[in-house]
C-alpha cells in the first residue's frame, strides 16, 4: 500500500496530505493545513458548546501561520492575534471581555512591527483536528493555544508592551 503523498506546511511545518484546495489570502499554509483548521472551524460553529473555543483556535491558527513579513495585513494579524492570546491565556480575559479590549486596541494596529514566528512549534493544527467535535474539542484546543503562546515567548514583552502603550 502507498502512503498518501505528504507535503509540509510552510507555516506551522507539518506535514499533511499533499492535497489541492484554498488557502487563506495571507495566513500562509499549505491546503491539507487550511483544510484540517477548516475541520475545527466546521465543528465549532455547529455546536454552540464549542463557540467559546472558536477564537482560541483562529488566534492560535493565525500566529502558526504569519505569512509574508513584508504584507502588513500578515505582520498585523500576526501582533493582533498574539495579543489576543496574551489577553485571553496570560490574563485570562473572557471572551466579551476580550472582544471590547481588541476592539480598541485595533486602532494602534500599524504601529506592530514584524515578529519573527519561532524555529518550530510545540502542536499543531495536526494534533488538533483529530479530536474535532469529540468531547475533548475544547481542551484540545486550549492546551493548543497555551503551548502556542509560550513557543512565542520571545516576543512575550514586546506584546506586553504594545497593549500597554494602547492604552490598557
Ligand atoms: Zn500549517
Amino acid at each position: 500500500m502507498t502512503p498518501n503523498r505528504q507535503t509540509t506546511c510552510p507555516g506551522c511545518g507539518s506535514p499533511f496530505d499533499a492535497i489541492t484546495g484554498p488557502t487563506h489570502a495571507y495566513m500562509t499554509s499549505s491546503p491539507g493545513c487550511f483544510a484540517a483548521f477548516n475541520s475545527l472551524l466546521a465543528a465549532e460553529y455547529t455546536d454552540p458548546a464549542l463557540l467559546p473555543t472558536h477564537r482560541l483556535t483562529v488566534d492560535t491558527y493565525a500566529v502558526q501561520h504569519p505569512g509574508d513579513p513584508n504584507d502588513r495585513r500578515a505582520v498585523q494579524s500576526v501582533g493582533l492575534h498574539l495579543a489576543r492570546l496574551n489577553l485571553q491565556l496570560a490574563q485570562d480575559l473572557p471572551p466579551k471581555e476580550t472582544n471590547d479590549v481588541m476592539l480598541g486596541l485595533s486602532e494602534h494596529k500599524s504601529s506592530l512591527v514584524a515578529l519573527a514566528p519561532p524555529a518550530q512549534f510545540t502542536l499543531t493544527v495536526a494534533d488538533i483536528a483529530p479530536h474535532a467535535s469529540t468531547t475533548q474539542h475544547s481542551a484540545k484546543v486550549r492546551q493548543w493555544a497555551q503551548a502556542t503562546w509560550q513557543d512565542y515567548a520571545t516576543h512575550h514583552a514586546y506584546i506586553s508592551e504594545w497593549i500597554a502603550q494602547a492604552g490598557l
